[in-house]
């Protein structure tokens, strides 16, 4: 339990639910690991309760938060400034208290582009396959739409998400951009062909789903990214492991995506090893 004083900056996790978030853990252990007076609390908005609990943050004077499901969208209407970023991608992840006025931004698209930077995958002129067309599928495609990948098949349950999703990076970026139905066999063939698949749905959240695409038929270069993560590896990584494939759960963007928002709020860098340690303290992924 972190002590606070009258001096404490306070930052938040505003959503519903948040019981389950680990931004808590991995905030606070970068705060006390930097000796920052600064404590990170998790907050449940309940529907309808959006525009009064902004309102109470700003009054109250908070650093910032982090914006989760289901207010990336609707918050953006309640600040008074939004990146160009987050503003292109349409979600805002990160409130930051600059003077008296509430800046929005997106730190899951950097926060991506770290994650595969990392594993060395570079998406320019290559062939890429999104799982999904919700808030975190905008982050990714917008993402890689900006790195310059060639191609982006979006594949969604939902057709017409992925057909919205679709428009609007055919409208900020050069990608050739396709669109199937999750699961249907004519999505299979961008499949056969893409050099990076990125998990964007919630399947595997559970630690069964593995999302329904023919995972043993990509190339055997082609490097699987989920962003759903846990202690334990995810389904779709265990399945494509199991396969040849290069895969890695959606962790390191978190971690990422976590850096940047503590750098936004602080100004200082963000301890990306305490707060990875802080956030599965008991699940390490073996070597
Ligand atoms: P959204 O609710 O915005 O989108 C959910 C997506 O999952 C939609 O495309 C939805 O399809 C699809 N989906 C849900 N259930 C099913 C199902 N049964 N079958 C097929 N498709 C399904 O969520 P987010 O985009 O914010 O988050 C998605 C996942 O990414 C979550 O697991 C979240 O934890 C993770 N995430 C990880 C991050 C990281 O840093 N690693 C950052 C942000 C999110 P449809 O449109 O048809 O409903």
């Amino acid at each position: 339990m972190r002590d606070t004083r009258g001096t404490t900056r306070v930052v938040a996790i505003l959503g519903d639910p948040v019981e389950h978030s680990r931004s808590p853990a991995m905030h606070n252990a970068a705060f006390e690991a930097l000796g920052l007076d600064y404590v990170y609390v998790a907050l449940r908005v309940r529907p309808g309760d959006l525009g009064r609990a902004v309102a109470g943050a700003r009054a109250l004077g908070f650093a910032g938060w982090n914006v989760t499901v289901p207010y990336k969208e609707r918050i953006i209407p309640l600040l008074d400034r939004v990146s160009a970023t987050a503003r292109a991608i349409g979600a805002v992840n990160t409130v930051s208290l600059v003077g008296h006025q509430l800046i929005g931004d997106n730190t899951d698209a950097e926060g991506f582009r770290r994650a595969i930077a990392k594993l060395a995958f570079r998406p320019r002129g290559k062939s890429a396959v999104l799982l999904g067309a919700g808030g975190s599928a905008r982050a990714v495609a917008y993402a890689l739409s900006q790195a310059g990948v060639g191609r982006l098949t979006i594949l969604n349950r939902t057709r017409a998400r992925a057909l919205a999703l679709a428009r609007q990076m055919r409208a900020i970026g050069r990608s050739e951009v396709i669109v199937g139905s999750l699961g249907s066999a004519r999505a299979a063939a961008p499949v056969r062909e893409a050099d990076l698949v990125v998990n964007c749905t919630s399947l595997g959240l559970d630690g069964r789903t593995i999302p329904p695409i023919p995972i043993a038929e990509t190339p055997a270069h082609c490097l699987f990214y989920d962003l759903v993560y846990g202690p334990e590896r995810t389904p779709l990584v265990r399945l494509a492991e199991q396969l040849g494939r290069r895969a890695e759960d959606g962790r390191t963007m978190l971690l990422e995506q976590a850096g940047l928002a503590f750098h936004l709020w602080t100004g200082r860098r963000a301890p990306l090893g305490t707060m990875e340690r802080a956030l599965f303290p008991s699940g390490a992924l073996p070597a």
